[in-house]
This record gives structure tokens, sequence and C-alpha cells, in this order.
């Protein structure tokens, strides 16, 4: 797979760099969409090489979403691949405890970020006459977890819209499927460590790893691996799939 337009959202966080890298390691051009300049500038400087674009856009606002998906046509003529990635894990909060206006910041980024992505990236895909999609959802797609209702919640909903949208996309010759990460290393994991033991990151990380069968946390690496693949022809019969990246957390 080389030459394909990689559109990634949250592309200047962990899991989003770390995919763009595994494309520009395979000769593919990325287009990264964050909310902040700043953060897209560091990941090209990190990320190095010129088969980089970099987009300011917040997937929750609609017009946003369709900039950004406009400005990678008129740049490259096509989406190959798109990675909806971008998301928060919110304040780590009981239900009784998180306001609403907190729950709903949560799902527009986690879920109708999601879903605004794939209303305007279908389309153009359509056109193509192919695409493959790759919404992150999470573990947490499949479980409960006390004190974190929001993001719940929203992964929940990511792993409907996949689907849905992989029935509803077959006809066209998209794929749409989902990673299903849990404990990557990255700053949304460090920003939970902090929340859950203020100070002590790593005395709330020693108990979550004990929670991993692996024993250890996942790397942004070991997400863009599979995100590679799932984005890839390599993936031709694969589609409404979920795949899990946590370390064998599901599986307990
Ligand atoms: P991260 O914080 O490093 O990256 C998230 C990126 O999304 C950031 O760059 C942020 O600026 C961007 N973003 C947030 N709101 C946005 C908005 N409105 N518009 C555009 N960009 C926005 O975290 P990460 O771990 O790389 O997270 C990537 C995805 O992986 C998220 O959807 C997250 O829920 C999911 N995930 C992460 C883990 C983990 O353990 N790190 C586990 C499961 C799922």
């Amino acid at each position: 797979m080389t030459d394909k337009i990689v559109l990634i959202t949250g592309g200047a966080g962990g899991i989003g760099q770390a995919i763009a890298k595994e494309h520009l390691d395979n000769g593919n051009t990325v287009v990264l969409v964050d909310l902040k300049k700043e953060a897209l500038n560091a990941a090209k400087n990190n990320l190095g090489g010129d088969n980089i674009e970099l987009i300011v856009g917040d997937v929750t606002d609609e017009d946003s979403v369709k900039k950004y998906v406009a400005r990678t046509i008129e740049k490259f003529d096509r989406i190959d691949i798109f990675y909806n990635n971008a998301g928060i894990n919110g304040p780590l909060k009981p239900i009784k405890e998180l306001d609403k206006s907190e729950f709903d910041t949560i799902m527009s980024i986690n879920t109708t970020g999601v879903f605004l992505g794939l209303k305007h990236v279908i389309p153009q895909m359509e056109n193509q006459g192919y695409g493959s999609i790759v919404n992150t959802a999470s573990n947490t797609a499949y479980i409960g977890s006390a004190g974190m209702p929001g993001y719940i919640a929203s992964k929940h909903a990511v792993a409907g819209l996949t689907k849905t949208a992989a029935l509803e996309a077959a006809e066209h010759n998209i794929r749409v499927n989902a990673i299903a990460p849990a404990a990557i290393d990255t700053d949304m994991l460090a920003d939970i460590q902090n929340n859950l033991s203020p100070g002590e990151p790593e005395k709330s990380g020693e108990a979550l790893k004990q929670g991993i069968p692996f024993g250890r946390f996942g790397t942004p690496e070991e997400v863009a691996k599979v995100a590679y693949f799932l984005g890839s022809d390599a993936a031709s019969f694969v589609t409404g799939s979920m795949y899990n990246v946590d370390g064998g957390m599901q599986a307990d």
C-alpha cells in the first residue's frame, strides 16, 4: 500500500500520530486534523517528511468537518482511508456527580464527532467507489466502568455507529471498522492516572496494569499496526468489526 491519502482526526495526539507514522513509513500521505495549530506543527516536526498536510478543525462542528473533508479533496482529489479518531476521556465522576454539560461535551467529541466524520466522508468515498474507515472506539465500548459514564456511553455509541455505517456503506465498496484499544500510553492515559491518584500517577498506573493480562500498558505503535491493517486492502473482507488492542483485557 503506497501513495494512499489518509485522513486522521485527533492527528496530533498519541494514537493519531502513531497511525500517521505507520502510513508515512509505508509511502502514504497523511492529512492530520486537530484542534490546535501548535499541536499540529509539533506533530509534523515529530513525524518529519513532506507528505504531511495539517488542518485545524473541530470534529464537533459540522462546518469544520465539511471543511476538513473539502480541503482534503481540493488538495488530493480523494480520501482512501479515514481514521475517525479524535476523542477525550472527560472528568472521572459517577453519574450522580457528572454535570449535563460535562456529559454533553464528551458525547459531542467522541460520538457526534465520529457521526459527523462518517456523514461527510462516506459520500466522498461513494463517489470514488471505494474507501476504508476506521473509527477509534475502546474496550469501554463493551463494558461498564464506575466513574466513567460519559466515556463509556460515548464509546458504546461508536460501536453502534461502526456497525450501522458498515451496513449502509457495504454496497458502495466502503469498509467501516473500529479499533478497541485499552490502556495505551498517551496523554489521555496520563490524564486518567493523574485524576485517579493526583500527584502520584505511577500509583494508579500500577493498579491499572494489574487489570491487564499482559501486565503492562500498550503503545500507540501497537494500536497503529492494527489500524494500518484495517485501513489496508489486506482487510478487504473485513467490515463492521471491532478489533481489540488491549493486552487481553476483553478476554478476561
Ligand atoms: P490523545 O489525547 O493523545 O489524542 C487525542 C487527540 O484528539 C488530541 O490531539 C486532541 O487535541 C484531539 N481532539 C480532542 N477534541 C477534538 C476535537 N473536538 N476536534 C479535533 N480534535 C480533537 O489521546 P489518544 O490516546 O491518542 O486518543 C485517541 C483516541 O483513542 C481517542 O478516541 C480515545 O478515546 C481512544 N482511546 C484511547 C485509549 C488510551 O488508553 N489512550 C484507549 C481507548 C481508546
